[in-house]
């Protein structure tokens, strides 16, 4: 057996950042820029109301009270996008939306609600003073000619987007998204919507692994099922080698008589396969080579379909990110408290096993280990948020501290901890 890190060095050595092109603002959601971009206009580029109310002079209203109410007369409306705005005099006011800009002769917006209006709207009276600078937004109060908007190796976010866009940006150099192919392999391998012959098993893992490949933002290539004939294995894998940037096949893998996909690996790899028996449970067989025609990385995951999954988050996912520009990543892990013993007997293996993980309302960290732990489990997968890391050795006992890797940052819920372990 070897050891995960090691096995992880192997399959990231081969893992390099793909060459950055320019692509549409718009396509670039979580894609990691290649180089900075310094902005060329203020935001905002002019002095702007952020109130909808009266744009005043501030001296007319310093001794305003309610008691002792100042009117003022009102010269004209400016809303937003208007290009030109009435001058305000001494004892003037102009009637100003958010957005729009400030009226010369003005340094501050009274808000509407504070006002009252006279002379059918001729007039407005003002009973409190209003500060110089109140409600007004300044020329590049959120971003300066020069700052940076975005860093290079930037993975891009929703307010990035927003922000590259305030720069009247519509392209972005980043690393592409990468391609990935995702095959299935196994005699026993039935579509949804045939019938189940005899010893016949449906398809779970290329949907699970399409959709983890959705789910980073990869483009996905569904490259079918194929049966256990080395001739078939080996002419997807030349086709996908050609159009993916990495493929994924499940099944075949292991020490069984139909593993077809380590033998493939083996022709097509120019010697740089490496067939492992990795120190982890689940996914203790793993394979990966990288194409010689094509120099696209191949990933041979295991075919139960909860290992596949664990080998997907082990050495595809870190080693994608790389090819993707990411510079983090691992999945985050936090420490967490066992609310029940996770038992266990030594056996060279750091353990993955499915956990549901929690934050109690203290705030501290708590994982419920799931029953069921069988690598064909999938049910039990799909109930985990999280991989609790249980090293070798004889387990955890109720209350101990482990690592837990998050799986899903987005099921991670703040509940009363009812079965937290006693005091
Ligand atoms: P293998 O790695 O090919 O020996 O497969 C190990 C186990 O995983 C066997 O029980 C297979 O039937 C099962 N398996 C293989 N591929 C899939 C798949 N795509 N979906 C669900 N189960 C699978
Ligand atoms: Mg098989």
């Amino acid at each position: 057996m070897i050891p995960l890190p090691q096995a992880q060095e192997f399959v990231l050595a081969a893992c390099a950042a793909a060459s950055p092109r320019a692509a549409r603002l718009d396509d670039t959601l979580g894609c990691v820029t290649a180089t900075s971009v310094v902005a060329t206009e203020a935001v905002p580029p002019f002095v702007n109301s952020s109130m909808d109310g009266y744009a005043v002079r501030s001296i007319d209203l310093a001794d305003a009270s309610s008691s002792a109410p100042v009117r003022l007369d009102v010269v004209g409306t400016v809303l937003a996008g208007s290009a030109a705005a009435p001058v305000v005099g001494p004892g003037q006011a102009v009637r100003i939306m958010t957005g729009a800009p400030l009226p010369p002769g003005a340094d501050a917006v009274c808000m509407l609600e504070v006002c009252v209006t006279d002379d059918g709207g001729a007039v407005v009276v003002i009973g409190r003073p209003s500060d110089t600078g109140t409600f007004v937004r300044t020329v590049g109060q959120d971003v300066a000619v020069g700052d940076i908007v975005v860093a290079a190796g930037t993975p891009l976010t929703p307010a990035l987007l927003g922000s590259l866009a305030n720069q009247g940006v519509d392209r972005v150099d980043v690393h592409p998204r990468p391609r990935v192919g995702v095959l299935s392999t196994g005699d026993e391998l039935v579509e949804a919507g045939l019938p189940l012959g005899p010893g016949g098993i449906r398809d779970a893992n290329r949907h699970a692994l399409l959709a983890l490949v959705v789910q980073e933002g990869w483009e996905p290539v569904d490259l079918g099922i194929v049966g256990d004939d080395t001739d078939a294995v080996a002419s997807v894998l030349d086709g996908a080698g050609a159009r993916c940037d990495a493929v994924l096949t499940s099944g075949g893998v292991s020490v069984g008589d139909a593993d077809v996909v380590k033998t493939v690996l083996r022709q097509r790899c120019d010697g740089t396969m490496r067939w492992m028996q990795v120190a982890i449970r689940p996914a203790k067989p793993f394979a990966f080579g990288v194409l010689g025609a094509s120099g696209t990385p191949v990933f041979g995951l295991p075919g139960n379909p909860v290992s596949a999954m664990v080998s997907f988050e082990l050495f595809v996912r870190p080693a994608v990110r790389r090819m993707a520009g990411h510079a983090s990543l691992d999945r985050l892990t936090v420490p967490a408290v066992s609310v029940a013993p996770i038992r266990r007997t030594p056996d060279g293996k750091t353990h993955f096993v499915r956990g549901v993980l929690t934050l109690d309302p203290a705030g501290a960290w708590r994982v419920r280990p799931l029953v069921g732990q069988e690598s064909h489990q999938l049910s039990v997968m799909a109930a985990a948020n999280a991989l609790v890391v249980v090293p070798d050795g004889d387990g955890i006992g109720e209350g101990g501290t482990v690592p837990v890797m998050v799986l899903s940052p987005d099921r991670l819920e703040v509940v009363p901890s009812t079965d937290a372990p006693a005091p």
